[in-house]
């Protein structure tokens, strides 16, 4: 079966976008192109879509083939926007989106190396074009990086006691797959009884956020993107941890008490998924969704 994806709090990211009126929207992680499609169906005129991922971007290219004419996919990191943009000649959009974090099909889609649930090649990268994998990662990082990688980015308590595991194993044979690393974070930990989540959860979660540079730069990517913005248009961005959560609402916020006020934020507490989606979509229960206007 092939792994999909389906997209998180589309009305709710339509309602602030309202591209019924037509008009340019930029898709900054534009993925399998769920959300964009729905963009499109609402009547927008031109769509620019945005993933690092290139295996993301044929399967939106497929998604998306009825609107061909009107779409434009780019290879590029979001952070990246304003010269995707400017290679197009554009230089403001009627909306822009960011829907943050793997997609499901990254996820589940083997060979990735983002999940326990199989063994493959410890991978993680979003970008296979590029960088380095989560196995160069832990190869290379000294313990105490490992430490406070897996502690800030995975909110893990037994960070230290993981990083001294890894240090380690890598003595005997390289981790560079996803079941030896798994193996060793769950032998790191000490079990209580039932577990809710599996012990690996946290430190696959840090790995990953690491791998992908995934809060660097942020809070600049919002700012440029709220550059972008024509008057009255709006920036929707749905995050899936609190972490990047917390960055957006600073972000949005800094950015509306800022000295030229461009925007004003039109979330005063981020949306959440309605039960019904949650229901249909467990994914979504983590979602979070924050909104801003520029302002004239
Ligand atoms: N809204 C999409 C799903 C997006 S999932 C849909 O409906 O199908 C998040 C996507 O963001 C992934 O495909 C991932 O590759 C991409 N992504 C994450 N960080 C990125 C970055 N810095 N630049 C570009 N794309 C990024």
């Amino acid at each position: 079966m092939t792994a999909t994806h389906v997209p998180v709090m589309t009305a709710e990211a339509l309602e602030f976008l309202a591209p019924g009126r037509g008009g340019v929207f930029v898709d900054c992680t534009v993925g399998l192109g769920g959300h964009a499609k729905a963009i499109l169906e609402a009547g927008a005129t031109r769509l620019i879509g945005i993933d690092r991922d290139t295996e993301a971007l044929a399967r939106a290219r497929v998604t998306l083939a009825p609107w061909a004419g009107k779409v434009e996919l780019v290879h590029s990191d979001y952070r990246e926007i304003s010269s995707v943009l400017e290679g197009l000649r554009i230089q403001h959009v009627d909306g822009a989106l960011a829907d943050l974090g793997v997609s499901s099909m990254q996820f589940d889609e083997a060979g990735r190396g983002f999940s326990f649930q199989r063994d493959e090649p410890l991978d993680m990268r979003m970008d296979r074009t590029s960088g380095e994998t989560a196995a160069d990662l832990i190869a290379r990082a000294d313990e105490r990086e490992l430490a406070d990688t897996i502690y800030a980015y995975g909110e893990e308590r037994f960070s230290r006691r993981i990083a001294r595991a890894i240090v380690e194993s890598r003595r005997e044979a390289p981790i560079d797959t996803t079941l030896r690393l798994a193996t060793i974070v769950r032998r790191a930990i000490p079990t209580r009884g039932y577990q809710r989540i599996d012990p690996a959860t946290r430190t696959f979660q840090a790995l990953r956020i690491w791998v992908n540079a995934e809060l660097e730069g942020l809070d600049s990517f919002l700012a440029t993107a709220a550059k972008h913005l024509r008057a009255g248009a709006r920036l929707v961005v749905i995050t899936f941890h609190s972490l990047e959560d917390r960055i957006v609402k600073h972000t949005l916020r800094a950015l509306e008490k800022s000295a030229d006020a461009a925007v004003k934020v039109l979330t005063k507490k981020p949306l959440v998924a309605g039960d019904d989606e949650i229901a249909r979509n467990p994914r979504a229960r983590s979602a979070k969704l924050r909104a801003a206007e520029r302002l004239a």
